[in-house]
């Protein structure tokens, strides 16, 4: 049997629904071998480490992680993008700068949140900041709790339908909204508020507020190493349309960051965009291996029943076989704040 992991998941630190003793006990009951905590820009309550430490754990392990929203390289700009994800593992959740940045990202978040809600208004939509606050589990608020605490409202359906209408009209006389328009009809109606109003790009473009605060992927690395951790590029997926597989050769080079993730994806597995992650992750294990930096990942978990799923998912759960104990080998990362030893 192998000793499956997942080094990437969520509790309610962010938007996953377990706190993190629930979620090892889940683990533990569909016989996942260690799990990471990797909160969006959250670290570990330092009583959820205290309980961990007390904690019968029955054979499964457990490793304090992060998992930053993270601006662009330096070259690229060093910019916002809030696709790149950089999961730390090993890190210290005590680490004064690395709980610093939580609180500025989660303070930015909630900045941005309330700009946006009062565009919403301005527009004539019905939505509080406590809407999305409660959308959001009152932790890592973004555009999908807002558009979920639209729903909250009947009366915002007639707003879109609207803002829908003018932009058919608009699409008859302007070649490029007649272009986004046909996309909105292709993605469907749960992507129709990002088309519409929700991003930089839409048919109305001054709803959208950009990131407030953010760390280049330098900064969000040495953020993970200084906090005592290794530093991974998360789900490449996400990010393979602004850094190249060259670029993340050449950090993986360089040393710019630890690792790569190469198991993710679950949720994908059978879409449309499966095949280019299984050449990417294939590639992504090359590189790893090629430079002897360590290869991540896992469920990306958010409740129960996705641990179950990846628990359940066979080959692609087995590809973790061993992941910790493979990095605490390769790296001698220090193991203080896990339970391995
Ligand atoms: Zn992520
Ligand atoms: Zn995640």
């Amino acid at each position: 049997m192998k000793n499956i992991q997942s080094l990437h998941s969520h509790t309610n630190r962010s938007d996953g629904t377990l706190s993190p003793m629930e979620l090892l006990a889940a683990a533990r009951r569909v016989g996942v071998a260690a799990i990471a905590f990797t909160d969006h820009d959250s670290v570990m309550h330092e009583e959820s480490v205290r309980e961990l430490r007390k904690a019968d754990l029955g054979g499964t392990n457990w490793i304090s992680g992060i998992e930053i929203s993270s601006g662009l390289p330096k070259e690229l700009g060093g910019g916002a993008y809030s696709a790149l994800h950089i999961v730390g593992l090993f890190v210290d959740p005590t680490n004064i700068d690395l709980v610093n940045h939580c609180q500025n990202a989660q303070e930015a978040r909630i900045v941005r949140m309330q700009k946006m809600v009062k565009n919403l208004q301005n527009l004539g939509f019905t939505i509080t900041e406590d809407d999305c606050l409660k959308a959001s589990g009152g932790e890592a608020v973004g555009r999908p709790h807002i558009v979920e605490a639209l729903g909250y409202y009947p009366q915002n359906e007639g707003v879109t339908n609207d803002i829908r209408e003018r932009m058919r009209t608009d699409a008859q006389n302007d070649a490029v909204i007649a272009q986004k328009y046909e996309l909105i009809l292709q993605k469907g109606e749960l992507q129709a508020p990002y088309g519409l109003y929700m991003t930089e790009d839409s048919y109305i473009s001054d709803v959208y507020v950009e990131y407030q605060y953010w760390t280049n992927l330098e900064r969000s690395v040495e953020l993970v190493r200084n906090a005592g951790g290794l530093a991974v590029i998360a789900h490449y997926s996400t990010a393979r349309n602004k850094v190249s597989l060259d670029m993340v050769e050449k950090y993986l080079k360089e040393g710019t960051i630890d690792g790569v993730e190469t198991v993710y994806g679950l949720y994908a597995f059978g879409k449309s965009d499966w095949n280019d992650i299984q050449s990417d992750r294939l590639k992504l294990r090359e590189l790893a291996n090629k430079y002897s930096r360590i290869e991540s990942g896992g469920s990306d978990a958010h409740t129960a029943e996705d641990l179950e799923a990846f628990a359940k998912s066979g080959w692609y759960a087995d590809e973790t076989d061993g992941f910790a104990k493979k990095i605490i080998k390769q790296t001698r990362i220090s193991t203080e704040w896990s339970s391995f030893s």
